[in-house]
Formats: structure tokens, sequence, C-alpha cells
């Protein structure tokens, strides 16, 4: 099978979820990832490159074992001695229980961006916000794999702490932009008051918690006939990080927001929208995406072209 160059659509693998992707697909990964850049210049964001792994401890403090651990990927590594092994080792030819001396490790997979950035702020008074510009590979261990579903997917957030009034305004402005950013990309997101999906006893009042409070905005855009999926959000976290990692802003619990992009689901949106080959796009959508004035050249000079 030859696929044509331009093609981005990405292949699927034995395992569901997890997608190969095409270098078209990757050129379309680094243009919105710039363009995101832009977007975020007239705000100071310190850039973090967040590695798809995150101390077990983290996570267990953030509380993300305790309401999804039925997304949580951990990691394993074998514990046993050089004899267990000897004995284990055959099984694998067999098809048999050889991983039976694996322990859990300090890691776990990374589930999103922004969780390591809280931990930094351990034990800080802000006295100004601060604002982290994160991107990593996620994994969440979905049940389902309908289209944009992916157990391992990027994502890029802009993450900011300080006081409850900042992070509140900072995210109404940043679902206003980034909705706005989607429109130019020729997507029409549906904004939708949303929830996490919380696992076991307490779900149901953990999520009209959330939805009261306004905590959680999603944009949806189809990315597939008929199938709409969350390709961003805009959250509000209050004070939960500024207890769970012990930092205040002006002298009292620090808040936090963030604004994430699921970069693979945005990908899936456009070729969904616009066609299999990003080449192909009408070019007001091109010039949107790679920051490039009607004439193709670039509309200022911390503008990377996508080409
Ligand atoms: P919070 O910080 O409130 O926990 P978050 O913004 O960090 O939330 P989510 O809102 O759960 O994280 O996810 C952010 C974005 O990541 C989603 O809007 C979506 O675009 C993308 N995403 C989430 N899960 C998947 C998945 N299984 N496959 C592909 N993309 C996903
Ligand atoms: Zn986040």
């Amino acid at each position: 099978m030859t696929r044509h160059p331009d093609d981005a659509t990405p292949l699927s693998t034995a395992a569901p979820g997890v997608q190969l992707q095409p270098a078209a697909y990757e050129k379309l990964l680094g243009a919105l990832r710039d363009a995101i850049a832009r977007l975020a210049a007239d705000e100071p964001f310190e850039r973090l490159v967040v590695p798809p792994v995150i101390s077990r401890a983290t996570i267990e403090r953030a509380g993300f074992a305790a309401s999804f651990p039925n997304l949580l990927g951990t990691v394993h590594s074998y514990t046993g001695t050089a004899a267990d092994w000897r004995r284990l080792s055959p099984l694998i030819a067999e098809g048999g229980d050889w991983h039976t001396r694996q322990g859990i490790s300090d890691l776990v997979l990374l589930p999103a961006a922004c969780y390591p950035v809280y931990a930094t702020l351990d034990g800080r008074d802000l006295t100004e916000p601060v604002r982290f510009s994160v991107e990593a590979q996620c994994f969440r261990q979905e049940a389902t794999a309908e289209p944009g579903r992916l157990r391992t997917f990027r994502m890029a957030e802009l993450v900011t702490a300080g006081t409850a009034e900042h992070c509140q305004q900072w995210r109404e402005h940043w679902l206003g932009r980034v909705a706005d950013w989607l429109e130019t990309l020729g997507l029409k997101p549906s904004v939708e008051l949303a929830d996490d999906p919380f696992f076991g006893g307490g779900r149901r009042i953990y999520q009209a918690a959330q939805r009261a409070q306004e905590l959680k905005f999603e944009l949806r855009v189809p990315v597939a006939d008929g199938l709409p999926q969350a390709i961003a959000s805009a959250n509000l976290h209050k004070d939960h990080f500024g207890e769970a990692f012990a930092f205040t802003a002006d002298g009292a619990t620090g808040n936090t927001a963030c604004t994430a992009f699921g970069l693979d689901r945005i990908a899936l949106a456009l070729l969904h929208t616009h066609g299999p080959r990003p080449a192909d796009w009408p070019q007001p959508i091109g010039n949107a995406l790679n920051g490039t004035a009607q004439n193709g050249t670039a509309q200022n000079s911390t503008a990377p072209n996508g080409d």
C-alpha cells in the first residue's frame, strides 16, 4: 500500500486507541503548536517540556489516583531475583504469566500535561500570577476507542496560578480566545458546560458540584460523521491544587486554571472538516494555521511558517 505523501490520516495499530502518525500529520501538529504559541505570545508563559511519565506521589497528591483510578496507567517493573526470572522467562514463549513479579514503581504515565506544574509551586506564596505553557504525550486507559478517543495523545496546555479573581478572569478570557481561534481554522465549536468522568461512588455528587460551579467548559467539534468530541477545554480548579501542593497567592490558598488543547483531536477535527491532505486545504485555513498573510508571508517576525 502506498499512501500519498500529503495524506495525514493516522494509521490504526493492534492496540485500540494507539495510532501511527504520518509525516503530514506530524507537520500539522507542529503547525498547531506554533499557532498556539502565537496565540499565547502576549502573556509571559514559561515554556516547559513535560515527559510522558510523572511521579506517582504527585499524581496521588493531586487526587487523580483517587478520582480516576480506571484511567491511570501505572508503570510496573521487575522486582524479582535472577533465580525467579529463570523460572518465569520460559512463560513468555508459552503465552503465560511471565509478569507475576512485576511491582508498581514510583512513576505513572502522565494523564494530563498540567499536573507536574502544580507540584513545582509547593510551598510558595505567589505575589504575581504565574503562567506556564506545557505539552506532553498523555495516557489514559480509556474503555472505548471510537474516533478521537485515544489512549495516548498529545495535549498542550496553558496554565496559570494566582488569586481566585485572576484565575476566574483568565479562564473566561481563554475560553473566548480559543473558541475564536478554532473558528479561524474553519471549525464551529459548540461551547458546553462539562464535568470530569469521576469513577465510582460519589461520581454524581462531584459532577453536579463541578457543573454548579461552572468549573469546566469544553469546545466540541465532530471528529467523524455525527461524532462531536471535546477538542479543547477551559478549566477552573479553584483551590484544589493550592490545597494539595501547599501554595498561596497573596496569603490565601492558591487558585489555578488551565486551557487544554487536545492536539490530536484538533488535528482529527480539521482532517474531518477539510479533507485528509492539509496541503490541499483552502488558503484562508492554511493562512490561519501557519500565521501567514493572504500573500503567504509570515504576519510577524516571531511567526514560524508551518512549511
Ligand atoms: P483538568 O485539568 O480539569 O483535569 P484537563 O483540561 O487537564 O482537565 P481534560 O479536559 O480531561 O484535561 O482533557 C483536555 C483535552 O485533552 C480534551 O479537551 C481533549 O481534547 C483531549 N483529550 C482528553 N482525553 C482524550 C483522549 N482519550 N483522546 C484524545 N484526546 C483526549
Ligand atoms: Zn489541565
